[in-house]
């Protein structure tokens, strides 16, 4: 096997306020994640990129959220039934993640070095000295500038880009196998994010670290990724290489968030073509395919039956009714009830 993680037909929900209802967040999603490469995960607000992040590192709120099937396995063993004591020692250690708002990284009452120290020290036995000195390279490694003097300063007194490269340097300190970064650069000006895409792309080729980033722009895709998975109202619909997704998407979701999201150093006058309608209801999901309302190439057996995968090629499947030879059969199928 090549694979160092591998999901296999996760789903998980949530209580709904009311108490009723349950929200279908993630539903079914399977994907592998390849010793060493980038695979990147794209998709409307909402579509389930977060909880499916997070649900591998075990953190989804405890008050509201539920696990209901599936598995994750890394090295041999499903992380999904770790006990929480196992689960703290790999997280941060062996499986980072960067998230998408800083802060939440971040204890706001300790100093930056402290917060780092104990991170370091958490996973490794090292002397005061040379955790100290361990710290400081991490902060100049992602470009903090004097970051002695840095160490001592709290997380408010960082702008919101350093703030972000603290939490990428707390990410990285422990040389992660698996790197799960949710929108790492989204809030940061163009520049400071190019540089640190680049840091991430260093780090991996330094130490082999497997990476999962979750984002909505299509320059990150195209610079640090391998692969793409398309996520749409909590299922991926599309996976394939970046060529294969760019150059020939075939879910007409795919189709229509390539035209929507923004591309890194293109000009900013770009027409980014929205698409028309909004996801649906994860509480009260239609019965056949859940993009079927809004797309432009519906048939008539995507508002009955849901579409299975379908492989376009050895890297590249799609579970849509248009690329299924079975379509007209299960239509006409239907026809006769
Ligand atoms: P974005 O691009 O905006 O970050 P996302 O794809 O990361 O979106 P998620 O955060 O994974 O979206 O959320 C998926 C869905 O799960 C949401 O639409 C929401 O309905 C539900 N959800 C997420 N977190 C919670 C929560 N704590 N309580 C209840 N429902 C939640
Ligand atoms: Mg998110």
């Amino acid at each position: 096997e090549d694979y160092i993680l591998k999901v296999d037909n996760l789903h998980v929900s949530f209580r709904s306020h009311d108490d009723i209802g349950e929200i279908k967040a993630v539903r079914g999603v399977s994907f592998e994640l390849k010793k060493g490469e980038t695979l990147a995960i794209v998709g409307e607000s909402g579509s389930g990129k977060s909880v499916t992040a997070k649900s591998l590192m075990r953190l989804l709120p405890k008050q509201n959220s539920m696990i209901k099937q599936g598995s994750v396995i890394y090295e041999k063993k499903d992380l999904l039934k770790y006990s929480n004591k196992e689960m703290q020692k790999i997280r941060g250690s062996e499986i980072s993640m960067i998230f998408q708002d800083p802060m939440t990284s971040l204890n706001p009452t300790m100093t930056i070095g402290k917060q780092i120290i104990e991170g370091l020290r958490k996973h490794q036995v090292m002397e005061k000295k040379e955790v100290i000195k361990r710290a400081t390279e991490l902060l100049e490694l992602v470009g903090i500038p004097s970051p002695k003097e840095r160490m001592k300063n709290f997380p408010h007194q960082f702008s919101g880009g350093m703030r972000q490269r603290v939490v990428i340097a707390m990410a990285l300190a422990s040389n992660p196998t698996v790197l799960l970064a949710d929108e790492p650069t989204t809030a940061l000006d163009v520049t400071i994010q190019a540089q640190i895409l680049e840091l991430m792309k260093n780090l991996q080729k330094k130490t082999g670290t497997a990476i999962i980033i979750i984002t909505h722009d299509l320059g990150v895709v195209a610079s640090m990724a391998q692969r793409v998975a398309v996520m749409y109202a909590g299922e991926i619909v599309e996976t394939g290489t970046v060529d294969e997704i760019f150059y020939e998407p075939k879910h007409p979701y795919t189709i229509g968030l390539l035209l929507s999201m923004p591309k890194l150093h293109s000009s900013r006058s770009l027409k980014l073509i929205p698409i028309p309608g909004t996801p649906p209801d994860l509480g009260q999901l239609p019965e056949g395919c859940a993009f079927a309302a809004r797309c432009p190439s519906v048939m008539k057996v995507c508002h009955t039956f849901p579409p299975t995968m379908t492989e376009v090629s050895e890297t590249h499947v799609v579970s849509c009714w248009l690329e299924d030879k079975r379509a007209t059969r299960v239509e006409r199928l239907s026809e006769l009830g």
